[in-house]
This record gives C-alpha cells, structure tokens and sequence, in this order.
C-alpha cells in the first residue's frame, strides 16, 4: 500500500473476531483501533474536529487549538493540527498516562497540567481560561461537540457493518467523552433497532448511580452524563472493576497475543458478561481504543 501522508492511515482498522470461549456460544468481535496511526480511536476525531474547524472557518491558517484531554485525543489532535501547521495546547490532568503526553509533545504540541484530584472539570475549565487569554484560538471541546459523535457516525460505525459477517445483537463500549458510543449505537440502532446498545464504566465513574472516585481503567469513565446520550437509546450501563479490567488485558496479552489497554479490557468484561444474558449465538461488537505500551509505566502488566 503505497501513502503519502500519515492521515491517509487512519481509519479502515482491523475487526477481529476473538478466538475466546465466549457464553451461550456466541460471539465477540473486537475493533482494534491500536492500528491508527496515533496509536488510538481518536486519530478519527482529531481529523474529524480539525477538518469540521476548517470547513466551517472556525479555524484558520493561524489559529491555535486548545483542548482538555485524557490523553488520546490529544494525539489524535495533534496529528490532524500538524498536517495544517497549527499551534496545539493540550490540557491534561497530571495523573494521565506520561507515555501519551511524551508522544503529544513529540507530535509539536504544548502541555498544561492541570491537578489531578480537579479530574477532567479542571482541564475543562483551564482550556476555557486560556482560550480566552490567547488571541484566535479555538476549544473543539469533544465533550459537548456533536461533531465528535459525528466523526464516529460517519467512519467507524460503517466499518463495523461492512466488516461483520452478521446481524449485530448488542454494540458494548465504553464512555470517556461518550462520543465512540453514542455515534457507533446510533448508526447501528438507525440500521438495524434489535441492536442493543450497551455502555461500560470503570467503578467510580457516575452512569450508574454509583459514587464518584478515582479508578485506574484510563480513558473511560464520566464525571457528568455525557450530552450525547440524550441522542441515543441506551439499553444497559455495566459497571466494571479495575482488577477485572487489567485481568482482563493480561489475559489478552498472553493469550491472544492482544497489546491493549484497561478501557479495552473493561469492554471485553462487560462484552462476556452480557453475553451470558444474551440468547444462544449472539454477535457482540464492541471496541478496543488504543494499546497497552502507552501504560507501560503504570504497570498495565503487572497489577
Ligand atoms: N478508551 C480510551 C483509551 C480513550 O482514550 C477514550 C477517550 N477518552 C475512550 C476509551 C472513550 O472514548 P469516548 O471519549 O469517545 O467516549
């Protein structure tokens, strides 16, 4: 396959249909997302976000991007803000992954931490304070914009469907920002409305009435309801523990040969839980968003 730019490689990932023992006899089908260029699903909504900036002369030739950010977003966006020469900061909690901040900056983006224990609100509102201090700048903010469940409406949810082999009984993924899930559950509700659609939480995430804390699964997890899901039907929220998460992506790992991290891992919990509800020969799709070796240093392996 002959490219001339990176862009032109995000998208079109791999479905793999996992070779686990799965309940009731059926089947789970993985999106490996690992396989964008950026390492991540958000490759598809940083291109998405910057192009959607563009056509709509949100942003110019000399617009700085700012954005809060778990991480994978920001990558996604740095590359897509790359391509068209423009100035990024990424505004990132300090708790989140080092391996991602590292490879934001290597991308040419700037970095401002926010405190940890203030989680993704701070970030927000840092963003918001310094796009307001820094002449023609411009906030995507993924976690209100319809364009980001977009991105995911118009790419990664045809993928699945010209990829799978059948009818899809449930779509299980999990929720950061909620774009993945509400763009993915709609395309396929819209296609076929038997799919159910299933979100996963880390504990201490808020969807299903539990208290708020701090959880180790990176990526997912919601401090608010996302916007988003007011768009969606939801047919279940499935809560997952971080020590099943991570068992979970160890398993993937010595088993399957499978590098992924704790957001995918919760999703194949939650994916063969559900499964042993579901009737006999069901098809899951679910997704795995980005690879284990951006949290290598926080021991993925090893806890
Ligand atoms: N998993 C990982 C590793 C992520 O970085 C994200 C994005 N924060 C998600 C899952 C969830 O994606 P979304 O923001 O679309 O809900």
């Amino acid at each position: 396959m002959l490219v001339h730019h990176i862009q032109e490689l995000i998208g079109h990932t791999p479905l793999i249909e996992l070779p686990i023992a799965v309940p009731n006899d059926s089947h789970i089908y993985a999106k490996l997302e690992m396989f964008n260029p950026g390492g991540s699903i958000k490759d598809r909504l940083g291109d998405y976000l910057i192009q959607d900036g563009l056509q709509s002369g949100k942003i110019n030739a000399t617009t700085t991007i700012i954005e809060p950010t778990a991480g994978n977003t920001g990558i996604g966006l740095a590359l897509a803000a790359q391509h068209h020469q423009l100035k990024t900061i990424l505004v990132v909690p300090e708790k989140f992954s080092m391996e991602k901040q590292v490879l934001m900056q290597a991308l040419g983006a700037e970095i401002v931490h926010t405190p940890s224990e203030q989680g993704i609100q701070g970030a927000i509102k840092k963003a918001n304070e310094l796009a307001a201090s820094i002449p023609n700048s411009y906030v995507p903010m993924q976690f209100k914009n319809p364009a980001n469940p977009a991105a995911y409406y118009h790419s990664l949810a045809p993928e699945i469907l010209a990829d799978m082999p059948h009818p899809v009984t449930a779509f299980v993924a999990g929720a950061g920002s909620g774009g993945t899930f509400a763009g993915v559950a709609a395309y396929l509700q819209a296609h076929d409305d038997a799919t159910q659609a299933v979100v996963v939480e880390p504990e201490g995430s808020i969807l299903n009435g539990g208290p708020a804390h701090a959880h180790r699964t990176e990526g997912i997890g919601v401090e608010f309801i996302p916007p988003f899901f007011e768009q969606v039907r939801i047919d279940q929220t499935l809560t997952i523990a971080d020590d099943d998460a991570f068992a979970a992506v160890r398993q993937l790992a010595r088993k399957h040969g499978l590098f992924v991290g704790s957001s995918s891992g919760a999703a194949l919990v939650a994916s063969l839980k559900l499964a042993a509800t579901l009737p006999h020969n069901s098809h899951i799709v679910t997704i795995f968003p980005d690879s284990s070796e951006r949290y290598l240093s926080q021991k993925i392996y090893s806890k």
